[in-house]
């Protein structure tokens, strides 16, 4: 077993068993972070050999490849608070100005780009000369932008609505889906958009399209994701104090509050659940949580990669989306892969319950061929890796209803807290949301702690 820093610890002199953080993903190693930079003594749990969660690299012949390309905006600023944290802030990439290349396999291009505007009218002129949509549906996509403007996303009522048919009542015809918003909507909350919840929906569209200008700028890591946050947390955590026990899987939370690892009870002051809400169901007591049962119902959604190594460049873009093609965006990861010669790219096709159990062999005779239609060097190109990497569980299903199965960062027992990009966070299943929750339990189980210690009268 793995560990880094101390076990136990004081503060103000007393002794306090050390805050336990279950899972070390995103939401649990930011939860360890805030508790071991207030002082208090945390241990992460995590079940296995690596931290990063749902973040997580691997090596292919030399070439480092991320389990899914992971994308964030400008407007995730506790995910980049969390980059600075772990001093992984100089290792992504992030626009200057919201840029967009749209492909489709018919040869059509089109650009969104922002303007030196401000928001909500920094993306009007692309859209008024946005090609892939008729001047009659660039209007049309303007009508509905000040609709979806007009939305609370916090209203319940949203949260049991379909963005597939609200958009369809306001106007925004399949051209105009297919060609704007379903290029964003199935990114951004991976499910087909005539499933998804209106509410997360108008969400993201508010606050990254529709709000401040620079708000939907793009950011992708230009080293592997390992590094990025599994690795770096693994040293931060260190630094601070912290300790980190890998491939320990906790059994079970428990009165105390304490948990049980390998059979042992390990006291501790509080405990922090980031785990996935499979396994928090199965991990916090029903008296702790009366709801648990209800989380099953968030269900999950799949996301598939498609890796490409060609033996020359094929494209000078570092992404594009694209339309009327299996293919949903493409990512250049040549530098952050590590590949000295050629091209790495990376398709991301989300919302793949079509795509999950298809045989890479299969795949093959269809991801390529569209690659060649969308990028016309790849037909001068030759094809000398092919890979698939499949998340079956990517995310939650973030289908009419789900909001309200999504729990808060607070249980009923007193030093029991949740978080999880799965939990309430008024956020969809990204790394944003999971930052977010794990900021909002360290804050609770700080609160806690000091509660505790003024009662037990430490100085
Ligand atoms: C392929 C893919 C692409 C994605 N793309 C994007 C994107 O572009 N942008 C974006 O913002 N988000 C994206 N996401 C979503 C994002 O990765 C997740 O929302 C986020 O990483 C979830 O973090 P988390 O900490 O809540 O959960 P997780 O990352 O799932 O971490 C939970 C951890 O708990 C551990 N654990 C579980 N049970 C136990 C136990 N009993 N004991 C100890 N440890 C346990 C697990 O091993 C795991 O490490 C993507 C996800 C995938 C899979």
């Amino acid at each position: 077993m793995n560990g880094t820093g101390r076990a136990n610890d004081t503060r103000g002199g007393a002794a306090v068993p050390p805050v336990a953080v279950v899972g070390g993903g995103l939401a649990g190693i930011t939860a360890a972070l805030a508790l071991a930079e207030a002082g208090w003594p945390v241990t992460l749990y995590e079940a296995r050999p690596r931290l990063g969660g749902a973040t997580c690299s691997f090596d292919r012949g030399g070439l480092t490849a991320d389990n899914g390309q992971h994308v964030f905006l400008r407007c995730c600023t506790a995910y980049l608070g969390l980059l600075h944290r772990l001093g992984s802030a100089g290792r992504v990439r992030l626009q200057e100005r919201f840029d967009v290349r749209v492909l489709t396999p018919q040869g059509g291009t089109g650009r969104l780009r922002r303007a030196a505007l401000p928001g909500p009218f920094h993306l009007l002129p692309a859209l008024a000369r946005y090609r892939l949509l008729s001047p009659a549906d660039r209007l049309r996509a303007v009508r509905g932008a000040l609709a979806l403007r007009g939305l609370d996303p916090a209203e319940p009522a949203l949260d049991r609505a379909a963005l597939g048919g609200w958009l369809a009542a306001n106007g925004q015809r399949e051209s105009v889906r297919r060609a704007l918003w379903d290029l964003f909507a199935v990114a951004a909350l991976n499910i087909p958009p005539e499933e998804a919840a209106l509410g997360p929906a108008a969400m993201v569209f508010k606050t990254a399209l529709l709000g401040r200008a620079d708000a939907a700028d793009i950011g992708v890591p230009s080293v592997p994701l390992g590094d990025l946050h599994g690795g770096a947390a693994l040293a931060a955590i260190a630094r601070l104090g912290g300790r980190v026990r890998l491939r320990a899987k906790v059994d079970a939370v428990l009165p105390g509050p304490a948990i049980r690892v390998d059979g042992r009870r390990i006291e501790a002051s509080a405990v922090v659940v980031a785990a996935p809400h499979g396994q928090a169901a199965r991990l916090v007591p029903a008296e702790a949580a009366p709801d648990r049962d209800a989380w099953a119902g968030l269900g999950a959604s799949p996301i598939v990669n498609v890796h490409v190594v060609y033996d020359r460049p094929v494209t000078r873009l570092p992404l594009a989306a694209v339309v009327g093609s299996p293919v949903q965006w493409i990512f250049d990861r040549t530098a952050a892969g590590g590949l000295g010669r050629g091209q790495y790219l990376t398709v991301s096709v989300s919302a793949a319950r079509r795509w999950i159990d298809v045989p890479t062999a299969m795949m093959r005779q269809v991801f390529p061929p569209e690659l060649e239609r969308l990028l016309p060097d790849a037909r001068r190109a030759r094809v000398v890796d092919f890979f698939v990497t499949r998340e079956r569980r990517a995310t939650f299903r973030q289908a009419p209803g789900s909001g309200e199965l999504r729990p808060g960062a607070a249980t009923r027992w007193p030093g029991l807290f949740l978080a999880g990009a799965w939990t309430d966070t008024g956020w969809p299943d990204t790394m944003e949301g999971a930052v977010r929750s794990g900021l909002q339990a360290a804050r609770l189980a700080r609160r806690h702690l000091e509660r505790t210690r003024a009662r037990e009268g430490s100085p």
